[in-house]
């Protein structure tokens, strides 16, 4: 009999992490995946656009547990998560990344004695602040199968006391599918659609609570990248959550707001730009394997692979810390290599770990 698993996503970054995945376990003759959509993220353009992008399968079932607080969200989808493991009963939940849905669903599938796997264990930015940090050791302290992205997970997992045999080295899902959509993106017409096919530009994300959620930060950060604007115009997508901040802030026309864009759109520009200023876990990731230098707003990584190997610096954030930042940037530019397994095949060893996981246990 296949065995079943539940493959769960919630938010923007958890889509591009379970699209190649769910195809590798999809061709698998003893793995039945299905695909649950907490409904984390809603919009059309942070959920809906990343579906068609990714060539994701509409989800077997849709939560619908938006909104609200972190704690109103986290019991909202532990509420409605219960009911379809009851109706189900996968062997194993699969959860990515770091997310309220991450936490939820593996809270909910270890007490229910179903294998909790986690893919994208081990990260730590060392920064209780984050609500992000949280979830990914509480994910971790529960999860049976720890997948791991690159070197530092596995070194923070066996630190913690894991033990080595449920740690798996497997590379980065998000890459597989960078790899896999980067050619369209390349060959689209999104740099010429937005008006900068000839232009040197560069290009801002923004959305960690720290950073957006207090108007001073944020303005603190902007008075940074208005200087930086003078120099290389830049390109704004706003996530939601930053949105409502940005109106008493004066953003000068250097500076391009856009709505969130999609994945391939916004692959396309992150190709083809001449920076990326972010705080973005994923972009410090996409920004290494396109060899693009990346500015990040924060005081900590939790990959350090991408400022060991990759264009990644940490330019804290502050304006005069960011502006150091571009200046050493501007004077010495990194080259970048590539961290280990980052080769867009990390979804097969995914299935080869789940495969043998299942076969023995
Ligand atoms: N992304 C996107 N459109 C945007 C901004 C980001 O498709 O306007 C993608 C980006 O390429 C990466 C992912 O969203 O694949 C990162 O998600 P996010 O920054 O929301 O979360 P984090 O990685 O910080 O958890």
């Amino acid at each position: 009999m296949p065995v079943s698993l539940a493959v769960v996503a919630g938010a923007r970054p958890n889509f591009m992490k379970v699209a190649p995945l769910l195809n590798a376990l999809s061709a698998s003759d003893v793995l039945e995946p299905f695909l649950i959509h907490t409904g984390q993220h809603f919009d059309h353009n942070m959920s809906g656009q990343f579906f068609r992008d990714l060539g994701l399968p509409d989800p077997d079932f849709h939560l619908g547990a938006g909104g609200g607080t972190h704690a109103q969200q986290t019991a909202e989808i532990i509420r409605r998560i219960e009911p379809v493991f009851e109706e189900r009963r996968p062997r194993g939940v699969i959860v990515v990344g770091d997310v309220n849905s991450t936490v939820a669903a593996a809270l909910v599938a270890a007490k229910m004695g179903i294998a909790v796997i986690h893919a994208e264990a081990g990260l730590r930015s060392f920064d209780r602040t984050m609500p992000e940090e949280i979830n990914r050791m509480v994910t971790d302290s529960i999860s049976d199968v720890l997948l791991v992205t690159e070197e530092s997970g596995r070194e923070n997992l066996l630190r913690e006391g894991h033990a080595p045999g449920r740690i798996h080295m497997v590379g980065n899902l998000m890459i597989d599918s960078l790899r896999c959509h980067l050619p369209k993106a390349r060959a689209s017409s999104a740099l010429a659609d937005l008006g900068v096919a000839a232009e040197k530009f560069g290009l801002i994300t923004l959305h960690r609570p720290a950073n957006v959620d207090d108007e001073r930060q944020l303005a603190e950060i902007v008075g940074a990248l208005r200087i930086i604007s003078q120099t290389v115009p830049l390109l704004w997508p706003v996530h939601p959550r930053t949105r409502a901040r940005l109106a008493n802030i004066a953003v000068p026309d250097t500076i391009r707001i856009l709505d969130p864009l999609g994945y391939v759109e916004f692959l396309a520009l992150q190709a083809a730009s001449f920076v990326v200023l972010t705080d973005s876990g994923g972009v410090q990731e996409e920004t290494t394997v396109l060899g693009v230098p990346c500015l990040t707003l924060r005081e900590n990584t939790e990959r350090p692979a991408t400022i060991a190997c990759g264009t990644n610096r940490l330019a804290g954030t502050g304006k005069a810390s960011i502006l150091q930042a571009w200046r050493d940037m501007l004077a010495e530019p990194k080259r970048g290599g590539m961290p280990p397994l980052w080769d867009g095949e990390a979804r097969f060893r995914c299935r080869a770990v789940l495969e043998k996981y299942f076969s023995i246990c």
